[in-house]
């Protein structure tokens, strides 16, 4: 063996038990328990949880938005993902209008490739949905990038996918083995109040919020469902933010839809009360932070498995940044970091405080997201044969969140002076230490592009991504 984590507390979505995992040629070659493996180096994990890699479902590195490119680039972010556990980030190619989609993936893949730290994929953002751009559609799949995103809304009319475009796109995705992921905000609405506000000079970032109320979320997303029925299609919801949200996906699960959903750390842990004074602005994010309530039934979601995966929607600007228009909340660039939180925040916030236990965790940020966008078996999992993606984590280690000691490039962090139990120590990468002691060991551009392909009797079976109810 090449090497030998022993004596943790080796978590998976399935199973806990203390033992030891055995790695050769960059995969996991065996799970024993009692039995010591020969190996060329060990590590010990007395005490430590080991946790297979998180996967990153949703990041935007030097993504341009409001004008601006998010302030981590491949190699800051993907070093970041590496401090916070995350061994698997999936980020997103965005077609320009009349781009041929494979030709923004190739694009995007390749300003990836020089610097990812860890291994990566792309999600493909379509924006034009004429027939051209259709006739991709197999292409991209068989390229290993066989889920869509669409944006029913975010202040950008170019980009919308209208009802014609969601239902065109529900159908392919359906017909031909893809996954439809909808950014889920009624674009028209949200203009609506805009122009309401900024009519009688509301334009504190406190507003922000106000401009996208629940119902914009709960309008598109219940016109989305009611299409994925009628088409008897799939959907995936990004970044889920309300209460109300969370019911209509559930009642969608209940009927027996093949329906998943995202949320974020900021939807679980923040609220709109954080755009009240002076550090305001830092907190717009698309979309916005809501009400504490929501906070609460979105954690009841990710328990009983209506929510399947946890991402960041890593989207870092730099104090600078944020304020470099002003602060009207129409002009300040959308977005949170926290790809490198996202582990420590759920285990503080979700584990020791009694709302998921440690293998919901496990399931939500890697056996979840590695199945649902065609990682799985080779990510996602402990299990013999995978690849040797490790987080050695030391649940009881205590660290306060300061923005300067994080690794992601901005000097804003939205939990700053936050104490969080549980902070990962060593990531291993296809059985290379690429995180240990504070440093990184491992050379840029070492992360492997994932070509991702669903095999067809997931869908068929159903066989994944029922969150808790499967376990029980
Ligand atoms: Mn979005
Ligand atoms: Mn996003």
């Amino acid at each position: 063996m090449d090497l030998v984590i022993k004596n943790g507390m080796i978590v998976m979505a399935t199973d806990t038990f203390k033992g030891d995992i055995a790695i050769r040629g960059g995969k996991i070659a065996a799970l024993t328990q009692g039995v010591h493996l020969e190996a060329r180096e060990e590590i010990d994990a007395e005490g430590m949880l080991v946790l297979p890699g998180v996967i990153d479902g949703h990041t935007h590195f030097s993504d341009p938005a409001g004008g601006l490119l998010t302030s981590d680039d491949f190699l800051s972010g993907s070093r970041a993902c590496a401090a916070g556990g995350v061994t698997t980030f999936i980020d997103c190619a965005v077609q320009e209008k009349g781009q041929s989609p494979l030709e923004a993936l190739k694009m995007r893949r390749s300003e990836a490739q020089t610097h990812a730290y860890v291994d990566y994929a792309l999600h493909m953002a379509f924006t034009d949905f004429s027939e051209g751009t259709l006739k991709d559609i197999p292409k991209l799949i068989e390229a290993g990038v066989p889920t869509f995103k669409l944006f029913m809304g975010l202040g950008k009319a170019a980009w919308m996918a209208d009802d014609g475009a969601l239902i065109t796109m529900l159908e392919q995705a359906r017909d031909q083995g893809a996954l439809i992921g909808i950014h889920a905000e009624n674009h028209h609405l949200v203009e609506r109040n805009r122009a309401l506000l900024l009519r009688e000079g509301k334009r504190e970032p406190r507003w922000h919020s106000v401009s996208s109320p629940h119902y914009v979320e709960v309008e598109a997303l219940r016109r989305a469902l009611y299409l994925t029925e009628v088409t008897n299609s799939r959907l995936f919801v990004f970044h889920l933010t309300t209460a109300e949200g969370t019911r209509l996906v559930g009642e969608a699960k209940g009927k027996g839809m093949m329906v998943f959903a995202e949320t974020c750390p900021q939807y679980l842990l923040l609220s709109d009360e954080k755009h009240e004074g002076p550090e305001g602005l830092h907190f717009v994010a698309s979309p916005p932070l809501r009400k504490a309530i929501d906070n609460e039934i979105l954690w009841r979601g990710i328990s009983v498995g209506a929510i399947q995966v946890v991402s960041s929607d890593h989207s870092p600007f730099t104090r600078a940044q944020k304020s470099s228009a002003g602060s009207d909340f129409t002009s300040v660039p959308p977005g949170l970091p926290g790809v490198e939180t996202l582990l420590s925040l759920l285990y503080s916030e979700g584990v020791k405080k009694g709302r998921i236990t440690a293998s919901q965790m496990v399931e939500i940020v890697s056996a979840n997201p590695a199945k649902l966008f065609g990682l799985y078996p080779s990510k996602g999992s402990l299990a013999p044969g995978a690849d040797a993606d490790v987080v050695i984590f030391d649940p009881a280690a205590q660290k306060t969140l300061r923005a300067a000691d994080l690794h992601m490039n901005t000097d804003f962090s939205p939990y700053e002076g936050m104490e969080v139990i549980g902070v990962p120590l060593t990531t291993l990468s296809r059985g290379e230490i690429i995180f240990k002691d504070g440093a990184f060991p491992a050379s840029p551009g070492r992360g492997m592009f994932q070509e991702r392909h669903y095999r067809e009797q997931e869908w068929e079976a159903r066989s994944f991504a029922h969150g808790g109810e499967r376990s029980r």
